[in-house]
C-alpha cells in the first residue's frame, strides 16, 4: 500500500516537473540539506558558532529558491539566481573559508559545472562556463602565491574532511544520473505511448470510429499473401448508401453524420465475432475485408448486411428506392487473376456500379 502511494507521488512530481526543473530542486536540496548537517556537525564537534553563519546562509538560500522553484514562481529568474550565486558566490566564498586546494573544494566546483551546464544553453553557457573557468583558475592561483589567506588544515582535519565529503559526492552523483536516467526513462515512455496512440489515430476514421482508408491496402496484401501461401480465400464488399446526398438534403448534414455513424457500428457489430474487418471506405462508402471467405459466404454475409441495415428501418422520405435507408454492394473475390488489391478493388467497385446501374438497394458479385 505505502508503496503504491508513494509510486504516485514520484509520478505526479515526475510528470509535473520538466527535467530541468528536476535537476535545479534536487540541487537545491541537496545543498540546503548539505549545510544543515554541517551546522549540526560543527555544533556536536563543538565548534565555534561562527563557523555556521556561512553555512546557515548557504542552507536560506538554497531552502528559499528550492521553495519558490516548487511553487514554480518565477521558475526561469529564480534558476539563474540559484545558478549564479552557487557559482559566483556560494563557491568562491567556500573555497576562501576553506583550506583551499587541500580541501574538496574544486571537487564542488565540478558539481556547480555540471549544473551550468544542464540548465543554460547558448552564449549564455558558454559565458558562464567561461567567467566560472576564470574564478576557478584565479581561486587556484591565489591559493598558490598566498596561501595564508585559506585555512590551514591538520592531517588529521584533512583527512576527514575527505573522508565527509567524497562519500557525499558520490551520493549526489549517482542520484543526480538516477534523476536524469528515471527522466529519460519516462519520456521515452511518455514517447512510446503518444507513437502508438498517434499510429492507432491516424488508422482511424474520426466520425465512426472503424478503420480509415489509410491500412486497408496493407490489410489485403496481408490477405494476398495468406491466399498465396495457404491458397485460404478472402473477399471484399464494397458498400454504398442509396441516396444519401438526397438524405442529407431531406434530414440536413448533422442527420447524415448519425446515420453513417448508425450503419458503422451495424457493420462493426456483424464483424465483431470474426477477424474481419470493416473501414470507412470514402463519405458513405464502407469496405469491409471478410477473412477466409469464399464467394459464396461473402454473398450470405452481403444478405445478412442488407437484412440489418433493413431492419434499423432508418427512414428516407427521398430515397428513389425506399422510405427507408437501403444500400448496394459490391462483391470480389480473390482468385489467381486478380492477386493485387488494385484490380480486387476495382472489381468490386465495378460490381458496386452495376448494382447502382441496375435500381440500387441490391448486391451484385463481380463476374470476371
Ligand atoms: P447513390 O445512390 O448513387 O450512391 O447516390 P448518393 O447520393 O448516395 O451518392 P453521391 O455520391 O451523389 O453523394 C454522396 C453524399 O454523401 C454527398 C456527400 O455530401 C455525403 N457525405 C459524404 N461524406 C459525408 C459525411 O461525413 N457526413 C455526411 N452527413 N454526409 C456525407
Ligand atoms: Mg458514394
Ligand atoms: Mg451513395
Amino acid at each position: 500500500m505505502k508503496r503504491s502511494t508513494d509510486k504516485t507521488w514520484l509520478t505526479t512530481f515526475q510528470q509535473r516537473y520538466s527535467v530541468k526543473e528536476r535537476i535545479f530542486l534536487f540541487y537545491m536540496a541537496f545543498f540546503a540539506a548539505l549545510a544543515l548537517l554541517t551546522i549540526v556537525a560543527n555544533i556536536l564537534s563543538g565548534f565555534d558558532f561562527s563557523f555556521n553563519y556561512k553555512w546557515m546562509a548557504i542552507s536560506t538560500f538554497c531552502t528559499v529558491l528550492g521553495l519558490l522553484a516548487l511553487k514554480r514562481i518565477r521558475t526561469e529568474l529564480v534558476h539563474r539566481v540559484g545558478i549564479y550565486g552557487l557559482c559566483l558566490v556560494v563557491l568562491p566564498v567556500s573555497w576562501l573559508s576553506s583550506a583551499g586546494l587541500v580541501s574538496p573544494s574544486m571537487v564542488y566546483s565540478v558539481v556547480a559545472l555540471l549544473l551550468i551546464n544542464f540548465l543554460l544553453a547558448g552564449i549564455e553557457r558558454l559565458a558562464l562556463n567561461t567567467v566560472f573557468l576564470g574564478v576557478n583558475l584565479a581561486l587556484i592561483s591565489l591559493y598558490h602565491v598566498q596561501p595564508e589567506l585559506f585555512r590551514t588544515l591538520s592531517a588529521e582535519e584533512q583527512f576527514l574532511d575527505w573522508m565527509v565529503n567524497i562519500p557525499l559526492l558520490f551520493v549526489f552523483t549517482a542520484l543526480l544520473l538516477a534523476t536524469l536516467e528515471r527522466a529519460y526513462e519516462r519520456e521515452r515512455e511518455v514517447n512510446i505511448e503518444k507513437t502508438r496512440k498517434l499510429a492507432i489515430l491516424s488508422r482511424t476514421d474520426s466520425l465512426t470510429g472503424l478503420q480509415n482508408r489509410r491500412h486497408l491496402n496493407e490489410d489485403i496484401g496481408d490477405r494476398i499473401r495468406e491466399w498465396q501461401n495457404k491458397g485460404t480465400p478472402f473477399s471484399i464488399i464494397v458498400l454504398d448508401v442509396d441516396y444519401f446526398k438526397q438524405f442529407n438534403d431531406a434530414y440536413g448534414h448533422l442527420q447524415g453524420d448519425k446515420c453513417l455513424q448508425r450503419i458503422a457500428s451495424l457493420l462493426q457489430a456483424a464483424v465483431s465475432r470474426s477477424d474481419d474487418n470493416v473501414y470507412r471506405f470514402g463519405g458513405e462508402e464502407f469496405l469491409l475485408l471478410l477473412k477466409e471467405t469464399d464467394r459464396a459466404g461473402a454473398l450470405s454475409f452481403a444478405r445478412r448486411l442488407e437484412a440489418d441495415i433493413a431492419r434499423a428501418a432508418i427512414p428516407h422520405k427521398q430515397s428513389g428506392v425506399s422510405s427507408v435507408i437501403t444500400a448496394s454492394m459490391g462483391i470480389a473475390t480473390c482468385d489467381t487473376r486478380n492477386a493485387d488489391s488494385q484490380t480486387l478493388l476495382k472489381q468490386a467497385d465495378t460490381a458496386l456500379y452495376q448494382a447502382k446501374d441496375s435500381g440500387r438497394n441490391r448486391i451484385v458479385c463481380f463476374e470476371g
